[in-house]
């Protein structure tokens, strides 16, 4: 403990900076909960699966460094790299996990191959939507499970934003029967790829960027992203014909900040803090994002681009249903993570719905 009273007997203030003098071997070490010392400034790479600055998910971590900047007074800068400046998109979670760089921005199921249960706090196909799932992490005992899951890889998980009910995505062909997703390449992320493998089809993982060359050239037959505000920025309606709904695989997929969890420790508490408040500020930011633009560009895609916009049959949202269910027991039986995870996942839910049809859905039928 440093000695107050001599220490402070010796403060000098200087040309408006507050300067410590003589007081013994504590005094030259900064202290956070005493005298104040000069502060120390960090200077964090953010790196993330998206293009620089995209629409929602790319301005998200933009939002969130300029908002850490402005609340630390500038003793937290984070500079935010696009998918590839530093490295490659599906490569995130190992930099910020080897500390290559302090933080990222992402979706967990990209990690998948590494971590299966980290697929659970993405998007689970007829699972939670957008409130419930943040319901889920921040009072249903979510993120207590994301934290361990990610612990032994030196990594903090943040829920990162939200984009709200997706789009099933788009296809080149029709959908008329279930029996034409047979053989259709799709990029399709995490546990909605598992379902579509299950009814014979072939998943391919892609990060954003390479979505329009990829389905434009015919290397892949289909493909979800996001919904109307993220499709038409990729211009996905040039590339293939029909645009369906519903949202089956991703019906409120979050998205995650990683902290190095060295990086994170090496921090004082009152940044520790605004690195909280912020990535909670953007989490909701990026969902209210989603709601004002989506309806906007889905205007702009039937009527100025003439999309064909349609549902998936009653016949193949049942047969995704029940194959979505079969992956889950797999999965689950195969990783004992992964059980323990969707366990606690799977009672929210139960719960949550419970509730939301005599709210929720009650007053969407109604009003
Ligand atoms: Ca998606």
């Amino acid at each position: 403990m440093i000695n107050m009273k001599k220490c402070l007997s010796v403060l000098v203030l200087l040309m408006g900076s507050l300067t410590l003098s003589a007081c013994g071997d504590d005094a030259a070490k900064p202290q956070s909960d005493s005298v104040q010392a000069p502060q120390q400034t960090f200077k964090w790479k953010l790196v993330t699966a998206w293009p620089k600055n995209f629409p929602g998910l790319g301005r998200a971590p933009e939002t969130f460094a300029k908002n850490v900047e402005r609340m630390s007074n500038g003793r937290l800068q984070i500079k935010v790299y696009g998918a590839g400046e530093i490295v490659p998109g599906f490569e995130v979670f190992d930099a910020v996990s080897q500390g290559t760089a302090e933080m990222g921005h992402a979706a967990a199921y990209y990690w998948k191959g590494k971590v299966p249960a980290a697929q659970l706090f993405t998007a689970i196909p007829f699972g939670m939507n957008a409130t419930e799932m943040n319901g889920w992490f921040h009072y249903g005992g979510g993120m207590e499970l994301w934290r361990e899951v990610y612990k032994p890889f030196g990594i903090i998980p943040f829920a990162g934003g939200n984009t709200g009910v997706q789009l099933a995505g788009w296809f080149k062909k029709e959908i008329n029967s279930i029996d034409d997703l047979k053989g259709l390449k799709m990029r399709i992320p995490g546990l909605g790829g598992e379902v579509l493998a299950k009814l014979g089809g072939v998943p391919v993982a892609l990060t954003g960027g390479e979505l329009f060359t990829s389905l434009q050239s015919g290397a892949i037959d289909a493909t979800e992203w996001v919904g109307p505000y993220n499709d038409l920025a990729f211009g996905l309606y040039k590339a293939a014909d029909y645009y369906y709904y519903t949202g089956w695989h991703e019906p409120g997929p979050a998205l995650e900040f990683t902290v190095n969890e060295k990086a994170f420790n090496s921090l004082p508490d009152d940044l520790q803090a605004i690195i909280e408040i912020a990535t909670r500020a953007v989490n909701q930011d990026m969902l209210d994002e989603y709601t004002a633009k989506n309806n906007e560009a889905m205007q702009s895609l039937l009527k100025k681009h003439n999309v064909d916009m349609r549902p998936f049959p009653d016949s193949v949202v049942a047969e995704l249903k029940k194959a979505s269910l079969a992956v889950m027991q797999e999965q689950a039986a195969a990783d004992p993570m992964f059980a323990k995870v969707y366990k606690s996942y799977a009672e929210f839910q139960k719960g949550v719905t419970e509730y939301h049809r005599i709210s929720e859905w009650e007053y969407y039928k109604n009003r």
